[in-house]
């Protein structure tokens, strides 16, 4: 185009700078030897094309000029090297290019940076997805697996500890499931549609991979793990006399507030009793009160706790469908254990069909494999058994979270310590803020209650909906 004439073509292909006696490179010189005085100028696209060694580079450029009266010209940095200045200049480039290689392992990181930013998860995708080129566009896609690790969040909504969700995990044919992965999946928000990771500094970005789980649905999930390890604290024996311990919230210093005892003074020979008192953790902080006087109010505050009439029948549907919900997947369950079943007697025929009849196994072999075989058939039917009885276990157990609701107040003074406290994390699930300057909790009693209702029946839509006020804000901060 520039009035040059193409005498021949050299690279190309993907020629990386990684081997440095590059063939195409050699052939090119070898190419301008052979034709000496034929050849004036190598054209590359960029100096850093030509060669990664900077010294060497300036000291092949000078040769390939004087000697054989070649010139390099990258097209996209053009330099006349007809005069000093811009062999200089030239000389500055290969100089360059050189640094440019080695930060070329530091671009690739920030390249990642740059597509974690975008929302692009550009490593490998977690356990439940896949990645599919469509439109020549690389998209993470929820799997088969992802269909079935997605039932893990509700089931922790359900209040199904880990080491059970692996187990049934692992019966739905995640075999190699365990407690550490099943807790890095629950915390892990790229779940939601959510991008964390160490190249962006603590920040959360919106990912434009294929949500598994609504982003409600991960901070449920997310506050219960929380609420699991703030809550977990083993109780001495005195505690038993402070419920609300720990619980309890200061409006003032936002602290959870302590419980201690006092001996009360008696007179010589009778038995020593003793008073209990709320106190709030900060020094300073004149929260200081009787345990009789705040565990009237929270009598108060349950009492006023009802399910209402309105309430009684959708939350009765919703009972329902939870548990005909949960049967289904005890249905899937079985059908899959049956499924393994035929498989396995089929193994057992096979085996004995070749000690038997054909007389191919030694009868060590065929032992070996019969023992094995009839464990793994012990285990089938154990599980399957499993499905049964489970869903019996669910059915009191939604009836016995029925009754629960239905009467806080005698649940609470009726109940053990372990009872009152999954009480009152089940209705107030972020605890219960005193405001000393009222003398009196701080709560939307409405929204605990619909809390309760949502919590019961694991309708993730009807939390959406009705939870959606008590989410917001949590939803807001999880953006930021
Ligand atoms: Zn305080």
């Amino acid at each position: 185009r520039s009035g040059r004439t193409v005498l021949q073509y050299f690279g190309g292909t993907y020629e990386s700078a990684k081997t440095d006696g590059r063939k195409e490179f050699l052939r090119m010189i070898d190419f301008i030897k052979k034709n000496k005085g034929k050849v004036n100028e190598i054209m590359v696209y960029a100096l850093d094309r030509f060669s990664r060694t900077g010294g060497a580079a300036i000291k092949l450029a000078t040769d390939l000029r004087e000697k054989h009266g070649v010139i390099i010209n990258a097209v996209t940095q053009p330099v006349d090297t007809s005069n000093p200045s811009g062999v200089l200049s030239q000389g500055m480039h290969l100089l360059f290019s050189e640094f440019d290689n080695k930060l070329r392992s530091q671009r690739v990181v920030a390249g990642l940076k740059a597509k974690f930013e975008k929302g692009i998860w550009a490593v490998n995708a977690p356990q439940g997805y896949d990645s599919v080129i469509i439109n020549g566009e690389r998209k993470l896609v929820v799997n088969a697996e992802g269909k079935i690790i997605v039932k893990a969040f509700q089931w922790k909504i359900d209040g199904i500890k880990n080491i059970e969700i692996v187990e049934r995990l692992q019966s739905l044919g995640l075999k190699k499931m365990n407690k550490m992965q099943v807790q890095r999946i629950l915390v892990n928000p790229f779940y939601c549609g959510m991008i964390a990771h160490g190249m962006l500094n603590g920040r959360v970005i919106e990912g434009q991979h294929e949500k598994m789980i609504s982003r409600e649905m991960f901070l449920r999930v997310n506050n219960i793990l929380e609420g699991s390890s703030r809550f977990n604290i083993s109780h001495k024996p005195d505690d038993i006399n402070l419920p609300l311990k720990v619980f309890m919230w200061c409006v003032d210093c936002a602290k959870p507030i302590t419980g201690y005892k006092m001996k009360v003074k008696v007179k010589k020979g009778s038995e020593q009793t003793f008073q209990y008192y709320y106190k709030c953790r900060t020094k300073g902080c004149c929260f200081n009160k009787n345990v009789k006087d705040i565990h009237g109010k929270f009598e108060t505050l349950l009492a006023r706790i009802t399910i209402k009439a309105e309430f009684i029948e959708p939350l009765m549907f919703q009972l329902e469908k939870t548990f005909n919900d949960l049967n289904a997947e005890n249905k899937g369950k079985e059908k899959y254990l049956k499924e393994l079943q035929t498989e396995l007697q089929k193994k057992v025929d096979t085996i004995e069909e070749k000690y038997f009849i054909g007389g191919e196994m030694t009868k060590e072999t065929y032992d070996k494999f019969a023992t094995r075989y009839a464990s793994e058939k012990f285990e089938i039917s154990k599980q399957m058994e499993n499905c049964t009885v489970s869903s019996s276990n669910h059915k009191s157990k939604l009836k016995r979270a029925l009754e629960f609701a239905c009467n806080p107040l005698k649940m609470w003074q009726c109940g053990s310590i372990g009872i009152k406290e999954k009480l009152q994390r089940l209705l107030f699930p972020e605890g219960l803020a005193y405001d000393k300057e009222i003398g009196a909790f701080r709560t939307n009693t409405i929204n605990s209650l619909i809390a309760v209702i949502a919590r019961l029946s694991g309708d993730s839509l009807l939390v959406q909906m009705q939870m959606a006020p008590i989410l917001g804000s949590q939803s807001r901060s999880a953006e930021k």
